[in-house]
């Protein structure tokens, strides 16, 4: 049989070279695949989730309304509480997971409570370590790299997931997991001495080795065989991966993803998007306030179906994140769908003075500014009825210079938020220490307190 025939069949998810074909097919084949992997998820939530029946039955929706892609606009939209709401009515798991064969639960970080876990077959992980294998493939991982991992190996996810992407590449990993597990020092001894080529983490902590291998008295550059560094769980800024890349010497990728999903995206050597993985997954861009899709190219909040999941799948799943579709084919020469970075999470964001401000506009400033560093930290005050914004950020200035800069971000905040910001310059380290960088899983940049304190 060809491969296009079994493409045809829905032949699953192949992981590298065989995804190829995939990867650049026709869309109208891609919609194809698309609409019957739909068709099979729904029938199988309906006979086997108890979450998803009982939703759409209230409803009035049956499966026999679901015919394809233009039908999904009928199904509801999942939020992260209807979940955990779920959680709570039938302890410990939900009624979201359904009965099928599980054989591992992943979990998401529970960054606000409880973690969610999410049950895998033996075959959903399967396919989760083809698309991780896609991604790291579309990076330029090939076999004979030695690929450090140092994301945590725990309930969440994507440490697991880059591994086994990495061997089905033929590449040999070393997983060291965290800094919390494997102390800085020592990860970097074994990139010295094993010559790690990929490192995989989060930008804040590749960019934290580098510091600590400065201060061991290592050349980042010289001292290593590093030559691609990819990231994940912590969205890679253009300035951070600009650091990343002129430091460490390395090309550094994107992915943006979540346990929920699995690997649902990748960067390629374009570095221009998001390459959606489109035969496992449909992505929506829907307005937050009433999920109807909004026009092409802007933003909106991302809603996902993963397609090929049995147990635990997401069917139009609000990751309550910010983004948009990117127009237009890539130079790659994949025909599958690209996403824009994420701008920031519907949770995130912030009214201040009735305007919409996301953390992640602090970055953009930062980026203008080669004299500060990367590590940021925004604090809301109500003070009487006013809102005031500080920005944190580290600076290695002294006197005369440090004042300029100082007023030079200002005015670049207010330029760019258009809210009057007062920055607060810390000292180089200062910053890094009180957000306990070598622990965390997800950097958390804003800390709302107005009400906290109103004085
Ligand atoms: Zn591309």
């Amino acid at each position: 049989m060809s491969d296009r025939a079994r493409l045809e069949l829905g032949e699953p998810y192949p992981p590298p070279p065989l995804s190829w074909e995939i990867e650049t097919a026709p869309r109208e084949q891609l919609e194809k695949i698309q609409d019957l992997g739909l068709k099979r998820l729904i029938q199988r939530a309906w006979d086997h989730i108890p979450f998803y029946r009982e939703r759409w039955e209230a409803q009035g929706i049956h499966p026999n309304d679901i015919q394809g892609r233009g039908d999904l606009g009928k199904l509801p939209v999942v939020c992260k509480r209807d979940l955990e709401e779920s959680l709570l009515r039938h302890p410990p798991f939900g009624n979201y997971q359904g009965d099928f064969p599980a054989v591992r639960i992943q979990a998401s970080s529970g960054s606000t409570g409880q973690p969610k876990p999410f049950f895998h077959t033996l075959r959903d992980w399967q396919v989760i370590a083809n698309f991780s294998a896609r991604r790291l493939h579309a990076q330029g991982v090939q076999r004979g790299d030695v690929l450090q991992v140092v994301l945590a190996y725990s309930l969440f996810i994507v440490g697991f997931t880059s591994t086994e992407g990495a061997m089905k590449l033929g590449a040999l990993v070393v997983p060291t997991g965290s800094g919390a597990v494997t102390p800085s020092e020592r990860q970097l001894k074994i990139a010295h001495d094993w010559g790690t080529t990929v490192l995989v983490g989060t930008p804040s902590y590749v960019l934290h080795l580098a510091d600590v291998a400065e201060r061991m008295g290592l050349d980042t550059r010289k001292d290593f065989r590093l030559r691609l560094t990819i990231h994940t769980s912590e969205p890679l800024t253009e300035p951070a991966r600009r650091a990343i890349e002129e430091r460490w010497g390395v090309q550094a990728y994107d992915n943006f993803g979540s346990v929920e999903t699995g690997a649902p995206t990748f960067e390629c050597r374009e570095k221009n998007g998001y390459h959606i993985n489109e035969d496992g997954y449909i992505f929506e861009v829907l307005d937050p306030e009433n999920y109807e899709p909004v026009a092409a190219g802007q933003d909106g909040v991302l809603v996902v179906t993963s397609l090929f999941k049995e147990a635990a799948p997401v069917i139009r799943y609000s990751l309550e994140d910010i983004s948009a579709f990117l127009e237009g084919p890539c130079p790659c020469g994949r025909s599958t769908r690209r996403l824009a970075k994420v701008k920031g999470r519907v949770s995130e964001m912030v009214k201040i003075r009735g305007v919409a401000f996301y953390p992640t506009m602090v970055e953009t400033v930062l980026e203008r500014l080669p004299e500060l560093m990367r590590e940021y930290f925004v604090i809301l005050d109500r003070i009487g009825q006013q809102d005031k914004v500080t920005v944190q950020v580290e600076c290695r200035l002294d006197g005369a210079a440090r004042a300029s800069i100082k007023e030079t971000l200002e005015r670049e905040l207010k330029a760019t938020t258009g809210l009057s910001i007062a920055a607060e310059l810390l000292a180089p380290g200062e910053l890094a220490r009180s957000l306990k960088i070598e622990e965390r899983i997800k950097a958390k940049r804003i800390w709302d307190r107005r009400g906290e304190n109103d004085v």
